[in-house]
């Protein structure tokens, strides 16, 4: 597939005739580590440029600590080996921002709730208060919740958040009562362990799961994966699970692409197999000025797929997702 296919680079204005393909990013966090944003005008610009219709847009559940032992803020969580503790501030702060945006532009966001601690069994109350204060439809879903996340997992405080905990139980039950997406982040893997060591994890947490969609993010891939074929695992659980989809994003992107940025043969396959399980993330963080570029090469992994699943990959199952099939 060549780059002539693509029809997301930057424009600065929309052509008479919108040929271009509509894009939904199922994957966005308004704020980084620090909680800092370019706010959501730029957002909105950033979708724009790219072509990019509508956007899953999360906080960030936690905030990194400027620890007074370090002489430098930081402003990733990999900057220096400070904690990062949970922020619920976050939730609101979303709405907040997304306020200031035209109706219109508003509606092209579907905002979730992520700002709790997933290991506190009264997380869930927390949840229930959140939902019940807002009118029905603010709220999309429940994610990006943070579990097994490598360097992360090692920074935050308290327990450390699984899949299988009894408090993500709880929080599992919740959005199944209420018939909403629950997306999470669950690393197949951490250093030191064989590279699908905590699917099991993820496996308990689905087979309870009453719900009708989880979100698996990255398809719970890392750098650790660089030299293992993990279609294979993402395949079995996704015939095995009917409720599970998965969000190419961040890691997964590089998994997919090859070093050309073409898709590889094999996760065409896969995703030809579940053409309605699969979505599209960019996984930006809170400053959208390499958005499009992010984005756009995110978005190489259609030039892979026939029409049909393109389309869905693209934007059909997001918008069933997250805008009740809005088209
Ligand atoms: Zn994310």
């Amino acid at each position: 597939m060549t780059c002539v296919e693509r029809t997301y680079s930057p424009r600065t204005e929309m052509p008479e005739t919108d040929a271009r393909e509509r894009l939904v990013d199922a994957h966005i966090h308004l704020f980084d580590f620090m909680h800092e944003t370019d706010g959501a005008p730029a957002l909105i610009a950033a979708m724009d440029a790219a072509g990019v219709e509508r956007a899953v847009v999360f906080g960030m559940p936690v905030k990194k600590k400027w620890d007074v032992a370090e002489p430098g803020r930081p402003g990733y969580y990999m900057d220096d080996v400070a904690r990062c503790y949970y922020f619920s501030l976050t939730d609101l702060l979303v709405l907040e921002h997304l306020d200031r945006l035209s109706d219109a532009d508003r509606a092209r966001i579907a905002p979730m709730a992520c700002g709790f601690d997933p290991t506190d069994l009264s997380a869930v109350t927390q949840l229930e208060r959140l939902f019940d204060h807002h009118p029905p439809g603010t709220w999309r879903g429940v994610g990006e919740v943070l579990l097994r996340h490598g360097d992360l997992s090692a920074r935050l405080v308290g327990e450390l958040p699984r899949a299988n905990h009894a408090g993500m139980r709880r929080v599992a039950d919740f959005c199944a009562e209420r018939q909403l997406p629950l997306v999470v982040h669950s690393n197949a893997s951490s250093q030191g362990h064989e590279p699908e060591a905590y699917v099991p994890e993820l496996e308990e947490l689905l087979r309870v799961y009453k719900g009708d969609v989880l979100v698996w993010c990255h398809a719970g891939i890392s750098e650790i994966h660089n030299e293992h074929d993990h279609v294979p695992t993402v395949g079995r659980l996704l015939s095995e699970h009917e409720v599970l989809h998965v969000d190419l994003s961040w890691a997964a992107v590089d998994d997919v692409l090859d070093a050309s940025d073409d898709p590889e043969p094999q996760w065409v396959e896969l995703i030809e197999r579940f053409p309605d399980r699969v979505v599209l993330g960019s996984d930006v963080l809170g400053h959208f000025g390499a958005y499009d570029e992010v984005f756009g090469r995110t978005a190489r992994i259609l030039d892979g797929l026939s029409p049909g699943t393109r389309q869905k990959v693209a934007r059909l199952n997001a918008e069933r997702l997250w805008f009740d099939g809005a088209g």
